[in-house]
């Protein structure tokens, strides 16, 4: 690793001085450590603050009371962590953990202080984030180097380019299985290899990730899908044996042994191609990896021996939903996904005969997330792997629909219930919510402005005649 040259900008340095200045008079111990001083080393700019103290979390708040303008967040504190914002930047001071282990059958840890930064670093989970620098030496460009606290030799790991688990990685990664997520997740983000001691641990632990919440899982999964270029990332999920423990719905993903002649990469490949040509939004990658996740229980062959998965779309909709509530996902992230799942053969069966009524249905249907359809159909097709499997039709689809009049605005009946009654002289019933359907039809299918309440006026007569009483 060069000399380190990049250190806090100014707005950070200052920061650290006023809260160092705070710890000092106090008679405590203050210290940077896990991630920003990584990301120093590197030669990055550290974006969030953690420091380490020997003050318990009550002092810790004393301290900063005496900060003009520090705003205090204790929601941590029974985990032994204060946060607090000055200056707009958010930090969070972390007492002293005690180095234990503790059987992974045990409820939840009971968090016990260390006395010294090197017990606290001791339990921290990669080498190249069990390091520290104390917070007065903060202050010059380049000088910090000199007072790195570095027990594992993280720096040196840094500079191999490895990522290892400090101390014994069976046993660290038995203590938080979530470690192995975390492995993946720096090796990918930061470019670094998985140390090989710690790799085998991680093949042989995998199964243990099933053991932690899903929604640490869910979290630092969603972490690996919205990276630039995520499929040396799900690949090394694969590989470690950790998708078919955290995920194994998923796991017939990798294992699916034949994809058909029309399709030149295997269902895997296809599946990382996509998710890597969609744009890193969450919703919209997740849709990416679970879009032919009804592919291996749908695959069949006709007469004549071709492959075919009828309505994998329709069953991958359904397995998809239980992959993401197994994960214990927001509705909101599961209805949009489960959604682009179900629709995307629909996208590219779209056809310039398709009546304007049918692009603003679909359009309509899909609502906020047509945009994501179309990224995903996109992908889809550019990472099938046969350029002959064209994307025309999706362009061609979104072509139509931003040509499409009324095709953005919500669309419903020019006339409300209130209308209805009001024009017809009738009770509430049922009949509103036919008339009102019948006009909204008429709006999706362009023969009635939205709103044009005259014309929806004598088609509503029309209906209501042809209706009978
Ligand atoms: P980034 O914030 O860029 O994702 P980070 O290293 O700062 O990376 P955080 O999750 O913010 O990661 O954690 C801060 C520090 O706390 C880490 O650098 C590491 O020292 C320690 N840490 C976090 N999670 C664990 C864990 N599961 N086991 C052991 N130590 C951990
Ligand atoms: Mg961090």
């Amino acid at each position: 690793v060069t000399q380190s040259s990049v250190l806090l900008d100014h707005k950070l340095t200052s920061l650290v001085q006023t809260l160092c200045a705070s710890f000092v008079h106090g008679g405590h111990e203050l210290y940077l450590v896990g991630g920003a001083v990584r990301d120093m080393l590197l030669g990055r700019s550290a974006e969030e603050l953690d420091f380490a103290t020997d003050a318990k979390p009550l002092q810790t708040v004393a301290l900063l009371e005496t900060i003009p303008g520090a705003s205090i967040y204790r929601v941590g504190e029974k985990f032994g962590t204060i946060g607090v914002v000055l200056d707009g930047v958010r930090s969070e001071i972390t007492t002293y953990r005690a180095h234990e282990t503790y059987e992974p059958s045990s409820r939840k840890p009971v968090v016990r202080y260390g006395s010294t930064i090197h017990e606290d670093l001791s339990r921290r989970d990669f080498t190249m984030n069990a390091v520290a620098v104390p917070a007065d030496a903060l202050g010059d460009t380049g000088g910090w180097v000199t007072s790195l606290i570095d027990p594992f030799a993280g720096r040196s790991d840094l500079a191999l380019r490895i990522v290892r688990a400090v101390g014994d990685p069976v046993a660290r990664f038995r203590e938080d299985p979530l470690r192995m997520l975390r492995a993946i997740r720096f090796a990918v983000t930061l470019d670094l290899q998985i140390e090989s001691a710690t790799w085998s641990a991680m093949r042989n632990s995998a199964a243990a990730i099933a053991t932690i919440s899903s929604e640490r899982v869910a979290e630092e999964l969603a972490k690996l899908l919205v990276i630039e270029d995520p499929r040396r990332g799900l690949t090394l999920f694969a590989e470690s044996g950790l998708l078919a423990a955290a995920t194994p719905r998923l796991a017939e993903l990798l294992t699916m042994p034949d994809h058909g002649p029309n399709h030149p990469l295997s269902l895997w490949d296809h599946t990382l191609n996509v998710v890597r040509l969609t744009s890193p939004d969450l919703v919209t990658r997740w849709a990416a990896f679970l879009h032919d996740i009804g592919k291996p229980s749908t695959r069949t062959f006709d007469e004549h021996g071709r492959i075919h998965f009828p309505h994998h779309e329709v069953v991958g909709a359904d397995e998809g939903r239980r992959v993401l509530q197994d994960l214990r996902r927001s509705n909101a992230l599961v209805d949009s996904v489960v959604q682009l799942v179900a629709t995307h053969m629909q996208l590219h069966a779209y056809s310039p005969e398709w009546s304007d009524g049918a692009v603003r249905r679909l359009v309509h249907k899909l609502s906020d997330d047509f945009p994501r359809a179309i990224d995903l159909g996109l992908a889809d097709a550019r990472g099938h792997g046969n350029t002959s499997w064209g994307a025309s039709k999706i362009e061609a689809l979104l072509d139509r629909a931003a040509g499409l009049s009324h095709v953005s605005e919500k669309l419903e009946s020019p006339l409300d219930g209130e209308a209805l009654m009001e024009r017809y002289q009738r009770p509430p019933g049922p009949w509103i919510k036919a008339v009102k359907g019948f006009l909204r039809n008429q709006v999706i299918d362009g023969r009635l402005a939205p709103d044009d309440k005259a014309t929806a006026g004598q088609m509503a007569d029309e209906f209501v005649d042809s209706m009978g009483a």
